[in-house]
């Protein structure tokens, strides 16, 4: 059995709206929704949103609710579903670790 660690979180400055301003964890998921589609928004103008995707995605039990990297929880499950499907779940776990490295290297300095 293969023991891998934890991704670190996305390394958030405080600047991010998900940490100055409510609305990222809500009742609703549904995706047409308001909140959802305005947490998402923001989401998507953060230089996170791609690690921050990734890392929700590679980390199923930290990120059982709320929105991360533009999606909702349900959008995450069918995702790593069809990712788990494609690749196996050793492979998907690899391909999540490596894009998330990558993702994290791009960032801004300021951020990353
Ligand atoms: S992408 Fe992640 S860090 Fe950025 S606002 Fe959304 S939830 Fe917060």
């Amino acid at each position: 059995m293969s023991h891998q660690r934890d991704l670190p979180m996305p390394p958030l400055t405080g600047d991010e709206p998900c940490t100055t301003t409510y609305g990222f964890f809500l009742d609703n998921y549904d995706q047409h929704s308001g909140d959802v589609v305005a947490a998402s928004t923001m989401c998507r103008r953060c230089p996170l949103v791609r690690a921050c995707f990734i890392w929700a995605l590679a980390n199923p039990t930290l990120s059982t609710d709320g929105i991360w990297g533009a999606t909702t929880p349900w959008q995450r499950k069918q995702l790593r579903k069809e990712l788990r499907h494609r690749l196996g779940s050793q492979s998907m776990k690899r391909a999540l670790r490596s894009e998330y490295a990558r993702a994290v290297a791009a960032l801004p300095r300021s951020t990353a």
